[in-house]
């Protein structure tokens, strides 16, 4: 360890490290690096690097050897650039301290600005500036920030407010103003004296004044937070490894906050929102870069910066333009003018919606500046869900509008429509979420302690802000919809309610909020689905009316250029079907027939024939069904068309279909003419106490060949009739729960003997397949077995992870959270497929049934089948198809191109 090189510099027009090295670097530092390469101007500084973050945590918090000298040369180095010096009392130099992991993770970490500001070097910021009151503002910010993240003074409980804004409160109050702004440089100096009296008081301890503690006292708090509790939730949510670290990045400080000649603000290369080609930016005169972020004061558009200072704008045009080429992606920099000259602070890339990633992506390959490989792989799969997302009935919300509805506008930060019961705090947004409400949480503004109840919440609502404030860049990352600043909501948090425009809005009240206008609407208001399902399914919008539409197909195109992995879906209705169509499907990977036995009066037979004592009572029951199920395929089959559609027999324990309510039973013993006792004492006979391993999937074919029979002559014989229609039917005949090569071998000889016959007495000619589930850790280990008489293998990825874990599926709520909470699961096993445990079952089955019969289809139709790591997983495992629901088909399609781009890498 002790020879690695753990601090890199950069500034003065050369770097020691580049936008490679984010591993080691972090983004921010990285980018800091290639920025100065490219001769941007940056503030010099260094980057202690990810590694001595991952040494910090594992070594009892301590550093490796030498990293101290490492560090003090490197700020010799920043001290000869920017031509004053650390803790210096006439011309002191100022840093920041910030944190920067591979992943952008906003917010989540600690920084500390102004560091180096003692009772000594202020006077040499009063005299280098001439500016007391920028001299004491910088002060009180910085013992503020240092009090709270290095030391730790913050707020202890809920709805408690933070202990230095309570001051700055009471202050403003004492001297009767409204602003930060109309305190003077003596009140300044005073809320010093008083932060620190409150450290002192709340903590025992003095706030050190010597600027190398502070450095090292930062230092270690910006790695220290890599491990806080909102860094750690973050990291669940994103699948951000523990083991990555953050690296720390020392700056010099420029500021922005030195008077009307000074700002700061934020841009994006476009519009993070729409994804429109347009330079998009918000800054803020006379500020520092927290201000902009955190939402306390509006920022202004960008443009407005070429009225204030033209050569600063066509500098960061030249900049964005240059930057935006040079990574060949949207890029969201930070900027600040001291004193009208313009540093460049961060730039990286930059957080889009859906929609504008889609956007984007298509719009640069067009451009040039990318291909259409390069599209596919800078689109997360799950951001297509953005486009499927619902937005309001326009119809409705006019109505709502014209009522007088609207209780105000804000910024339109996260797009779509969501409709919810108020809340104010984020553990009440987790709180309702869990008992099943829809919420909409409220705040002034959000920080990053937040996360939780942003997830939980339908929709974001905050008062202050702009569309990079906080709670727009995380709802926009996290897909939901977002209204941010809306100044008109008087927030009070003790009494839970809220006053706009006069109007009162309490907690649990339903409000409606559109996050493409920015309208927050009183009441529910109903949703619809999103433009790309008018167009597909409903077929109310034409693809030229919908710009997001034609972006959609134009990138599936892409995709199906480029997957191999066949798409199907999973439905049992033909509506169902047909939706799915439209989504791409290019099959059915699985007809749960067992939904169709609840339609209409089926019921009925179904108990007959379960209720039945013998084979012949049966029979008589599964005469009736059978003209029924035969219509449900026929149904299924021409919606499909050419199509493989995959039928399983039926599955799940009989006893669901049994009558429970004392008025079903006598309704049932009526229908068949028996006494209510006997069905009771059947009902009885069949309980079983773990159904899920009882007698269901082809244990009911093996007990009862009869049921399986008219199932299987239900399908061919509907084969038989759309085919005399002209339709080239491909059915696909799948048993269930297999696990034993006799089991399969019985049930293929049962299928072809009745199938064989009804296409023999039809006089048409129907190639059908038979095959199997594999949801039995059995199944995988002797699939070269089952394989012998099974044309096909569809994973049964929800039982399999059921019998693998031994967890059941109905009843994992009430330990599955503290398991995902703790990291022993990194992620739910029902939603991703364990790759490391059941994956090497997966790859056996696959691998032993392919070495019995060389063209094995193989597939998946668990819910995993719709899960972007689970379709790339099965690509790499020689798949042939992935079978989810209609509606993440879009996503398997586009995951399943990214498996081909990625394996070319
Ligand atoms: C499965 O087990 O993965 C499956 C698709 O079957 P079901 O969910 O109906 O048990
Ligand atoms: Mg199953």
């Amino acid at each position: 360890m002790s020879d690695k090189k753990h601090v890199y510099f950069f500034g003065g027009g050369e770097a020691e490290g580049k936008a490679e090295m984010k591993d080691l670097l972090g983004g921010k530092g990285a980018n800091l690096a290639e920025m100065v390469n490219l001769g941007i101007p940056v503030p010099p500084g260094f980057t202690i690097t990810t590694e001595v973050c991952t040494y910090y945590q594992k070594h009892d918090q301590s550093y490796p050897e030498g990293l101290r000298i490492d560090v003090r040369n490197a700020l010799h180095k920043i001290e000869d650039v920017m031509g004053s010096k650390f803790g210096d009392t006439s011309d002191p130099l100022l840093l920041s301290v910030r944190s920067g992991g591979r992943a952008s993770m906003p917010g989540m970490m600690d920084t500390v600005l102004n560091l180096g500001l003692n009772e000594k070097t202020v006077q040499g910021i009063i005299r280098r500036t001439d500016n007391p009151r920028f001299a004491y503002d910088s002060y009180r910010r910085f013992v503020a920030m240092y009090g709270d993240v290095v030391m730790g003074l913050k707020p202890e409980a809920k709805g408690e407010e933070d202990p230095f804004e309570v001051i700055l409160h009471q202050k403003k109050k004492e001297k009767r103003v409204k602003l930060d702004t109309d305190l003077d440089a003596d009140d300044l100096k005073d809320l010093v004296l008083r932060f620190k009296a409150a450290i002192k008081e709340r903590l025992g301890q003095d706030f050190p004044e010597d600027p190398y503690d502070q450095l090292w006292g930062s230092i270690g708090a910006v790695f220290g937070s890599w491990n806080n509790d909102r860094a750690i939730e973050y990291r669940r949510i994103y699948r951000i490894p523990e083991s990555w670290g953050t690296a720390v990045n020392v700056q010099a400080m420029v500021f922005g906050n030195t008077g009307e000649e000074s700002g700061t603000g934020v841009a994006f290369t476009r519009d993070p929102a729409s994804g429109e080609n347009r330079f998009y930016g918000e800054f803020l005169m006379n500020a520092q870069g927290e201000d902009v972020v955190a939402g306390i004061r509006t920022p202004l558009q960008i443009s407005k910066l070429k009225e204030i200072n033209k050569n600063a704008y066509q500098l960061l045009e030249d900049i964005y333009k240059k930057l935006e080429r040079h990574y060949r992606d949207m890029q969201d920099m930070e900027f600040t003018i001291e004193e009208r000259r313009l540093w460049m602070l961060q730039t990286r890339v930059g957080k889009r919606t859906g929609l504008a990633a889609i956007r984007i992506a298509v719009e640069m390959v067009d451009e040039g500046l990318i291909d259409k490989r390069e599209a596919l792989l800078r689109i997360e799969p799950e951001q297509l869900n953005q486009l499927l997302r619902p937005v309001f009935n326009r119809k409705v919300k006019l109505e709502a509008l014209e009522a007088g509805r609207l209780l105000a506008k804000g910024l339109n930060a996260g797009p779509g429509g969501a409709t919810g019961k108020v809340v104010f705090s984020a553990p009440d947004a987790v709180e309702w979420r869990k008992r099943g409400e829809n919420v909409v949480l409220v705040r002034i503004e959000t920080s990053p302690e937040d996360i939780k109840g942003m997830n939980a919440a339908e929709g974001i609502l905050t008062a202050q802000g702009g569309m990079t404030s906080h709670a727009a860049l995380v709802a926009r990352q996290m897909g939901k919809v977002c209204v941010a600043g809306c100044g008109a909501l008087e927030i009070d948090y003790a009494k839970s309610q809220m006053v706009v425009n006069r109007r009162t809005v309490k907690e649990g009240d339903w409000i409606s909020i559109d996050g493409t206008t920015g309208e927050v609407i009183e009441g529910q208001i109903e949703t619809l689905p999103s433009e790309v399902l008018q167009v597909l399914l409903d077929k109310t919008m034409k693809p030229e009316e919908s710009e997001s539409y034609q972006l959609f197909s134009k990138l599936m195109t892409w995709a199906d250029e480029f997957r191999q992995l066949k798409v199907r879906t999973n439905a049992d209705q033909p509506d169902q079907s047909t939706q799915a169509v439209a989504f791409g499907a290019e099959g059915i990977g699985l007809c749960r027939t067992e939904h169709m036995f609840f339609g209409g009066d089926r019921i009925k037979a179904v108990r007959r024939m379960i209720l039945s004592e013998d084979k012949a009572g049966r029979e008589s029951a599964l005469e009736k069904l059978l003209p029924m199920q035969r219509d449900d395929f026929i149904g299924i089959f021409r919606a499909m068309d050419y199509r493989p559609v995959t039928i399983r027999l039926l599955d799940p324990p009989l006893h669901e279909f049994l009558p429970h309510s004392e008025a079903d039973i006598a309704e049932v013993a009526r229908d068949m003419g028996v006494p209510v006792e006997k069905v009771k004492q059947r009902n009885a006979a069949l309980h079983e106490f773990n159904p899920m391993l009882g007698h269901r999937g082809c244990r009911l074919g093996i007990t009862y060949p009869e049921v399986y029979e008219m199932q299987v002559r239900a399908i061919v014989e509907a084969a038989c009739q759309v085919k005399m229609e002209g339709v080239d039917v491909h059915p696909e005949i799948m048993i269930p729960l297999t696990g034993h090569r006799r089991e399969m071998e019985i049930m293929n000889e049962l299928s072809h003997r009745i199938a064989d016959d009804v296409i023999r007495h039809s006089g048409v000619k129907v190639d059908y397949l038979v095959g199997t589930m594999i949801e039995l850790p059995r199944a995988c280990l002797v699939a070269d077995q089952i394989a012998e008489h099974a044309q096909f293998f569809s994973f049964g990825t929800n039982d399999l992870t059921q019998t693998t874990f031994g967890l059941s599926r109905d009843d994992v709520r009430n330990f599955l959270p503290a398991y995902l909470e703790r990291g022993i699961y990194k992620i739910d096993p029902f939603v991703s497929i364990d790759q490391e445990g059941m994956g090497q079952l997966m790859e056996m089955g696959v691998k032993k049934g392919r070495a019995i019969r060389e063209n094995l289809k193989v597939g998946i139709c668990g819910e995993h089948g719709g899960e972007p790591d689970s379709v790339e997983f099965c690509h790499r495992q020689g798949f042939d198809y992935v079978s989810c629901s209609p509606f993440r088909v879009p996503i398997a399609r586009l995951a399943a191109a990214r498996a081909v781009l990625r394996d070319a890498k």
